[in-house]
């Protein structure tokens, strides 16, 4: 990492290595060739939210372009995952419709296998981050949408992006949500999480289960036998360091599974996140640390 990074950062991130690829384009170009090697996909992810300004906006469209042909002049198959935060959706234009049509087609133009898979962010962003994905999928259809369970609307997102075939990628939903459009209980998310993966599973294009939860992959598992469903019709996806016997566990009974793979400079914030959602997550960190040293 930079010499010139801030004494705090520079300690953290051998620890945020479990969870974050590195911070430059060469760090996660060997991420995904690792990860190729052990029989996993991958999606890219240039860590960046919170842009100020449209320079910092165009920086984010241009990192993704320079990934691009990182990816391409390595012969690397890998898919991208944006955040439209990162391209400009505060600034108060449409601007980061036109940087996240830019990048689609860009990969599109330079890539093996161009997909582009968009972030959901928090609720209040739901219909704006349709709408984007929508109209560019309408001329390039290499790119789709991220759907969470955890919102009370999602089924009927779910069948929309269904009825208009794009590819989509389920979650539970990562961020903290009013009653009013949210489902609270865990059992409420997992209800509507299998709800919606049935729907996708039927109908829709090569749809993505990102989860780590066990009883929810041994559903999807089941759901897809009775519905006559091929392994390879659909992918499981995981974050960079979770879970990692799972996934491996996966690819031997022969799914397809996707790790997200962050990396960039704006990685503290990424690995934050982590360490929240789960307080283990630092005990982890610092057990492949020690690993490594040894
Ligand atoms: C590939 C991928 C893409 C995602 N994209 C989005 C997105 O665009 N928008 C969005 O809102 N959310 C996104 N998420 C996050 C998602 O919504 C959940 O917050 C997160 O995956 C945890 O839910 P879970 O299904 O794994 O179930 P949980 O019930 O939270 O977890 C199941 C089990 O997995 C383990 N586990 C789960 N998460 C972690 C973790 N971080 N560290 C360690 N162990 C863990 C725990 O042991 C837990 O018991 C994404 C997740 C993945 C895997």
């Amino acid at each position: 990492m930079s010499a010139t990074a801030p004494p705090i950062q520079r300690l953290l991130f051998p620890l945020a290595t479990r969870f974050v690829a590195g911070d430059s384009i060469p760090d996660a170009l060997r991420a995904i060739e690792r990860l190729r090697d052990e029989g996993l996909a991958t999606t890219v992810a240039a860590l960046g939210e919170d842009i100020a300004t449209v320079g910092d906006a165009d920086r984010t469209r241009d990192e993704y372009r320079r990934l691009i042909e990182g990816i391409a002049g390595r012969s690397l198959s890998a898919n991208l995952s944006v955040k439209l935060s990162a391209l400009g959706t505060k600034l108060g234009d449409t601007g980061f419709v036109e940087r996240y049509a830019e990048i689609v087609a860009y990969a599109a133009q330079t890539m093996r296998d161009p997909f582009v898979r968009v972030d959901m962010e928090g609720s209040a962003t739901v219909d704006l981050t349709l709408d984007a994905v929508t109209r560019t999928f309408a001329t390039h259809p290499n790119t789709g949408p991220v759907l969470q369970a955890s919102l009370k609307r999602t089924l009927l997102d779910v069948t929309a992006a269904v009825a208009r075939g794009m590819r989509t990628r389920l979650c539970k939903g990562a961020y903290a949500e009013p009653a009013e459009v949210a489902l609270l209980g865990a059992e409420e998310i997992r209800t509507n999480y299998l709800a919606c993966a049935a729907l996708l599973l039927r109908d829709g294009p090569f749809p993505a289960f990102a989860t780590h939860d066990p009883s929810i992959i041994r559903e999807i598992q089941q759901m897809a036998q009775r519905f006559g469903v091929a392994k390879d019709a659909f992918e499981f996806q995981m974050l960079y360091g979770v879970k990692p016997d799972l996934q491996r566990s996966l690819v031997r009974q022969g799914y397809g599974v996707r790790i997200y793979v962050p990396y960039g400079t704006h990685w503290a914030k990424y690995f934050r996140r982590r360490v929240m959602e789960r307080r283990e997550n630092l005990v982890f960190a610092l057990r492949s640390l020690i690993a490594r040293e040894r």
